[in-house]
């Protein structure tokens, strides 16, 4: 199994837009507050929480370079 295909887990961090998982207005890096078999929870970095179903773009956004930068990723508490 490669990296890019590992689960969602607990405290991975889904970097900026994720491909509009999270609707039009998220573009905040985020932490993973919990997984379920088909949704995630985050928490941004504006300490909104936000849900999602789809699974595949937000794991696509975990594994991609940070468009907010290295030093601008700033994701919610875990
Ligand atoms: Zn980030």
């Amino acid at each position: 199994m490669s990296e890019s295909n590992r689960p969602l887990a607990v405290g991975d961090v889904i970097h900026g837009f994720a491909y509009g998982a999270f609707g039009r207005d998220h573009f905040y890096c985020a932490r993973v507050e919990a997984v379920g078999r088909d949704w995630v929870v985050v928490r941004s970095s504006l300490g909104t929480v936000e849900f999602s179903t789809f699974l595949d773009l937000v794991q696509q956004a975990r594994d991609e370079v940070c468009p907010n930068g290295k030093y601008n990723c700033e994701p919610g508490e875990s």
